[in-house]
């Protein structure tokens, strides 16, 4: 058969049949004229039909793929010329032959699951290799259909070559594994069909482990951005399986429980739908490996958040800002800001106009750095730094970025410090250094300058605050500052000087007599004593008033001044107040002169003792000496004790000096005895600071050692000075100094604060009657009293008692009176040099001795 020549169609034959037929004349007319008629119309659906044909040859071979006519038992009817193209045989070679001449791999039953499904209306599908002719094979992909083919039950079969689409799909598959973006395929109920090996990489499969098994839900937890655990329903491929839509990049953390591990991916799944279908059939998860970069802005933004930093743009042109979730936070606006209005309006009134200049300036090409004050919708005031600049790249109009600070804490810490740096923390007073300031600050200008200092000191602090500890004596001291800044009220500074000192700074130009009404009014202020619980204390104030200009132009002078007038006002009995005056200075001068020298004195020798005898009252026979110290000064001569003493004290010097005295008075009277002179014993004075520590008792021992003294060749004479102070060491130091068998005297008994009930605590052996009191008997009638009293208590405790600074025969005899057994003073003799009173020990005969005793 021949492609090009169509085979005679059987109607032909037939039709010139029925010609011939049509002209028998033998036949009757009618006959042969519907014969003829019957053959044109044969001829005429021969024509058709022939015309069919050819359509039919022409759309055959017209389809590019081989195309074949199966018989039902596969032999080959027909093949187009694609397929003559492809198998590389003639027509004649194909048609006749079974089809597995062109699929030599199809098995021997090939035709049953054919024809099952082509009886069941469906197209049968299936991938085989066929076969040229020279034996080479190529994948074909065969369409099988149901045909009718002349009649007969037949296949048409289309096979496409697939060599093309494989060398695609392997290109493609390189590339899947190639690529550094994890692929994994899915159906749509979830289960994994394909994974590429950067999938593979990232989920961490193990050798052995299945895809199905890595990735069950029970090893992960999935994360949001935010950190928190993503539901199910968020993961990307269940969105995508639910909606069918493309889930496109959503970030989220996968937490392998087993390896503690966490990697954020940024992932797209893609549903993959059939031609034509309505539902897909599978989905794409394309994903990458974020961590370093979710890392990276994860600590940028916490970076920014820490160091509340937040940034910004602005393009002025279109009037358009963009500000980060920091910035938001700092400026903390009503609605987003859109434009540069609703920035500026996050500022302080009077800043906005700071923050367009200096974005203008930016635009022009300098930079700024701005610190801006605003508020928060919520009505939290901020404070930031903000920083800009032109932006480089090239806009048509000026673009400007920068960052924005929120330094409100800085400000309020510099703020509070700057406060606290002024500010007393116990009285909330002004400190030392603010007033300093302040004073200068009004010194300096010409205007102001007549102002007057203050200087308040506490009288008997100390006392309470020893008594009552150190809380109480806190709160004494805040109390005080309440009562001193209600006296002042707004007519000035006040502040905290020191412990319990107190300065009040006023303003004396318009009437110089201010300074001192204010001083009289804080002394009143003390007149109710401090109650602390059941307890109850007067405390009262010294105050010392200076003036500027003429008491000192600078705070340190002024101050110093007024310390000085303090200072004295309190020697005066306290409780007052005391203007400074030159005669002031002058004494402070002195003071100074003779603190300065004191310091030098012991070293220079220039001290010495005189011994005042005490005598017995009734024979005036010596019983005892008491050692006087006398100061024979290079620089200033002779000075009496009272002129130096307090200050010896005050700097301490008086400790060294009294070692010296007890020395030299113990060396003396060794002197004496050395001579045979009948002198027991001598008195000396000790100040209170040498109770201050536990010293006092083994000096004495090793002085006594050093002469070979008995402890009662001793008196230490002391003031009541040294219970007030009350040393912690003091009681020791007594019954130390008791248990040597020294004798221990209150001097100028009665002068001081007399707290009788020290009296029997202290192992004490005697009183001093104070000379204060001696001076008026017999006719002052109080001075009488007191020392009635004075030798009733002494005989009541069963104590010596020496009357001291008897200068008269009727001061003699009244006290003899009385009963007190030993005076002292200048009616007997004042104090004398050694030989002086060795002369007068000599004088005294020992027939008088007798006779006295
Ligand atoms: P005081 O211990 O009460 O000593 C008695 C003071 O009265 C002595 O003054 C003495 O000279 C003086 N005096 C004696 N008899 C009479 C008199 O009849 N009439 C008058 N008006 N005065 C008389 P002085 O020596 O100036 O000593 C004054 C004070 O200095 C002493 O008072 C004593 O408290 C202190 N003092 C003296 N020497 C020392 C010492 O070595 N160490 C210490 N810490 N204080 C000393
Ligand atoms: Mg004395
Ligand atoms: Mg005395």
């Amino acid at each position: 058969m021949n492609a090009n020549t169509p085979p005679p169609l059987p109607s032909d034959g037939l039709a010139a049949a029925l010609e011939a037929a049509g002209r028998d004349p033998v036949l009757p007319a009618e006959t042969r004229d519907l014969l003829a008629r019957a053959a044109i119309e044969l001829r005429a659906l021969a024509i058709d039909a022939d015309a069919a044909r050819s359509r039919y040859r022409a759309l055959f071979d017209a389809v590019p793929d081989p195309v074949s006519i199966l018989s039902e038992d596969g032999t080959v009817l027909d093949l187009n010329k694609a397929g003559i193209a492809a198998y590389r045989r003639p027509r004649e070679e194909i048609v006749g032959r079974n089809i597995d001449f062109l699929n030599p791999d199809l098995p021997r039953d090939h035709m049953a699951p054919v024809w099952e499904t082509l009886n069941r209306g469906e197209t049968f599908v299936i991938e085989v290799t066929n076969m040229r002719a020279d034996g080479s094979r190529f994948p074909v992909e065969v369409h099988s259909a149901n045909f009718d083919f002349e009649g007969r039950k037949s296949i048409v079969a289309v096979a496409r070559d697939l060599s093309q689409r494989g060398e695609a799909e392997t290109r493609y598959r390189e590339l899947m594994e190639l690529i550094d973006v994890g692929i994994l395929i899915q159906d749509m109920s979830g289960s994994f069909q394909y994974a590429n090996s950067a999938a593979l990489r990232m989920i961490g499969l193990r050798s052995g482990e299945s895809l199905e098994d890595a990735m069950r839900l029970e090893n992960w937890i999935p994360l949001r951005e935010d950190g928190s655990q993503m539901p199910y329903d968020e993961l990307p491929s269940v969105r995508c399986m639910r909606s069918g839509r493309i889930v496109e990049s959503s970030l989220l953390g996968m937490y392998h429980r087993g390896r503690r591990q966490l990697t954020w991916i940024s992932a797209t799944v893609v549903p993959q739908y059939a031609p034509g279908a309505s539902k897909p059939h599978q989905m794409l998860t394309l994903f990458s490996d974020v961590t370093h970069l979710k890392r990276n802005s994860t600590l940028f933004d916490r970076a920014q958040a820490l160091a509340h930093i937040g940034g910004w743009e602005i393009d002025l042109g279109r009037d358009r800002v963009f500000l980060t979730d920091e910035a938001l936070r700092i400026l903390g606006p009503h609605e987003k800001p859109e434009g540069l209005v609703d920035v500026l309006a996050c500022l302080r009134e009077g800043e906005r106009a700071r923050f367009r200049e200096a974005l203008q300036r930016a635009t022009d090409g300098g930079g700024f750095d701005l610190e801006l004050q605003g508020m928060r919708a919520n009505g939290e005031p901020f404070w930031v730094r903000v920083i800009g600049e032109l932006e480089t790249r090239q806009t048509a109009s000026p673009y400007l970025t920068g960052t924005v600070q929120d330094i409100t804490t800085d400000k309020r810490d510099e703020e509070s410090l700057r406060v606290l740096a002024r500010t007393d923390p116990l009285t909330g007073l002004l400190n030392r250094d603010a007033v300093l300031d302040a004073l200068e600050e009004r010194l300096a200008d010409p205007a102001q300058a007549q102002i007057a200092v203050l200087y308040i000191d506490l009288d008997r602090f100390k006392t309470v605050n020893d008594a009552l500890g150190h809380n109480a004596g806190d709160e004494l001291l805040v109390r005080a500052a309440r009562r001193i800044a209600n006296a002042v009220g707004t007519e000035g500074l006040i502040a905290r000087f020191g412990g319990d000192e107190f300065l009040v700074a006023c303003d004396a130009t318009g009437d110089p007599q201010q300074p001192e009404r204010l001083a009289e009014r804080i002394l009143g202020a003390f007149a109710d004593s401090f109650r602390f619980g059941k307890d109850e204390f007067a405390i009262t104030a010294s105050i010392g008033v200076a003036h500027a200009p003429q008491d000192g132009d600078r705070p340190q002078a002024l101050i110093q001044n007024a310390d000085l007038a303090m200072y004295d006002s309190k020697r005066r009995g306290r409780n007052g107040w005391q203007a400074f005056t030159p005669e002031l200075a002058r004494r402070q001068q002195d003071r100074l002169q003779i603190e300065s020298q004191l310091r030098r004195a012991v070293d220079n020798d220039e001290f010495h003792l005189v011994y005042q005898p005490q005598v017995d009252l009734r024979f005036g026979r010596v019983v005892a000496a008491e050692a006087l110290i006398r100061w024979q000064s290079h620089q200033l001569g002779e000075l009496r004790p009272d002129l130096f003493i307090s200050h010896a004290e005050t700097t301490g010097d008086i400790v060294r000096i009294g070692q010296w005295v007890l020395r030299e008075a113990c060396r003396q009277v060794r002197a004496w005895q050395d001579q045979g002179l009948g002198i027991v014993r001598v008195a000396v004075n000790v100040s209170y600071r040498q109770f201050v520590g536990d010293e006092l008792a083994e000096r004495v021992r090793a002085v006594l050692d050093e002469f070979s003294l008995p402890g009662s060749a001793l008196e230490l004479e002391f003031t009541e000075r040294v219970l007030i102070e009350d040393a912690p060491s003091t009681l020791r130091t007594f019954a130390d100094l008791r248990a040597l068998g020294v004798v221990l005297t209150i001097d100028d008994f009665g002068e001081g604060y007399s707290a009788l009930n020290y009296l029997r605590r202290l192992p004490i052996h005697g009183l001093k009657l104070s000379q204060l009191f001696t001076e008026g008997v017999p006719n002052n009638r109080s001075d009488v009293a007191v020392c009635q009293a004075v030798s009733g208590i002494a005989r009541s405790l069963g104590l010596g008692l020496v009357a001291e600074g008897v200068e008269s025969e009727a001061q003699r005899q009244f006290l003899l009176g009385l009963g007190v057994p030993i005076g002292q003073g200048f009616l007997f003799a004042p104090g004398l040099s050694p030989d002086d009173f060795a002369r007068r020990l000599r004088e005294e005969t020992p027939l008088d001795r007798l006779s006295n005793g």
